[in-house]
């Protein structure tokens, strides 16, 4: 990793340059967590213009509205169009980042930072660690490298963030390091269960029905892939207004459907358009669903992916399974 360079082009633009922070469209905890972590840790370098934004509906999920710096986030719209310098969070290719891509061409320098294996390298200055469990992780330690100590409101940033993309430290990237670096964090002072309460624990009375109606639509294919089982549901546009819900409240769903012991690999489409879905796809490691995912325009992790599916749910499910055999780990 290019260490030195990205805290080069950080460093050049302190304390007046402009710097434009970018995460992910549909913001996670991580991409989130990461890039408010940043922003505050810049202002105690003394930045003085900095925006945070990300790409697509200007809309927090409310798990993460108290994540301290969601209320000075700003529109796309809003967003410099020519930074001095871009960095980028969790963002694994340039169209995660939308029409705010462009900043990529008209920033003077850019640094990304990310951690996914598909990550095809966009960005002047590149920290992609796929061995990393979180952005998360790559963030701490480019705050290290440029002498800020952490804080709580840092640290708040980073534990949520940290904290979702282990599943609370239950995946298999959680090793030695990630317990040690939630050490770190959680000295700060910051109260994990409270944070794992919000972020975990928490949806309206409308999701739990939602999530109800759609884990009971959940089918199950024994044989989908060499003998591996695909189960999977849909959540209609129709579902969330019945519920009278926000279409981010579906993103825990995934997380009901891979417990289900029959099943090696999970999917969960969710309708955004009339024949679009956001597909969510996870695995318990027989089978590389980013590579599912890649060879049909998306991309992600192992065990955990996602792509634009196009067509009725059952063209959708005939693409992902048409895949599975060839993405079988052997
Ligand atoms: P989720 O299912 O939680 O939305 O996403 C799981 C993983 O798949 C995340 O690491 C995310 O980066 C990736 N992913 C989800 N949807 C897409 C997509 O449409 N395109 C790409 N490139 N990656 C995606
Ligand atoms: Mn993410
Ligand atoms: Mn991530």
């Amino acid at each position: 990793a290019d260490w030195v360079a990205a805290v080069a082009a950080v460093r050049r633009w302190l304390p007046d340059g402009r710097i434009l922070l970018v995460c992910h469209v549909n913001p996670d905890g991580d991409a989130l967590g990461s890039m408010l972590g940043f922003a505050h840790g810049l202002h105690r370098l003394g930045a003085r213009h900095v925006q945070a934004t990300f790409p697509g509906p200007f809309d927090v999920p409310d798990p993460l509205r108290e994540v301290p710096g969601v209320d000075r986030l700003v529109p796309e719209t809003e967003a410099w169009t020519h930074p001095d310098l871009l960095v980028t969070f969790d963002a694994a290719s340039t169209d995660r980042l939308g029409a705010l891509a462009s900043r990529l061409g008209t920033a003077r320098d850019s640094v990304v930072l990310d951690h996914h294996a598909s990550n095809p390298g966009f960005g002047a200055v590149r920290l992609v660690d796929p061995a990393a469990a979180a952005t998360s992780v790559v963030v701490e330690q480019l705050l290290d490298r440029l002498d800020v100590p952490l804080d709580a409101e840092i640290a708040e940033c980073l534990y949520t963030a940290l904290t979702t993309d282990t599943g609370s430290f239950r995946f298999a990237a959680t090793t030695p390091a990630v317990h040690q670096m939630a050490a770190r964090l959680v000295a700060t002072g910051i109260h994990p269960g409270e944070i794992a309460q919000r972020v975990f624990d928490s949806r309206p009375l409308g999701a739990v029905k939602l999530f109800g109606e759609v884990l009971g639509r959940c089918e199950l294919d024994q044989d989908a892939a060499a003998g591996h089982g695909l189960c999977w549901t849909t959540a209609t546009l129709a579902d969330l207004e019945k519920h009278n819900q926000r279409p981010h409240v579906l993103e825990a769903l995934i997380d009901s459907v891979r417990c289900v012991a029959e099943a090696d690999v999970c999917v969960v489409l969710k309708q955004i358009g009339e024949d679009t879905w956001s597909v969510s796809m996870r695995s318990k490691g027989a089978v590389d669903v980013s590579r599912v995912a890649g060879l049909l325009g998306g991309g992600g992790h192992r065990a955990a992916a996602g792509f634009t599916g196009t067509g009725t749910p059952a063209d959708v499910l005939a693409s992902i399974r048409s895949e599975l055999d060839g993405a079988v780990i052997r």
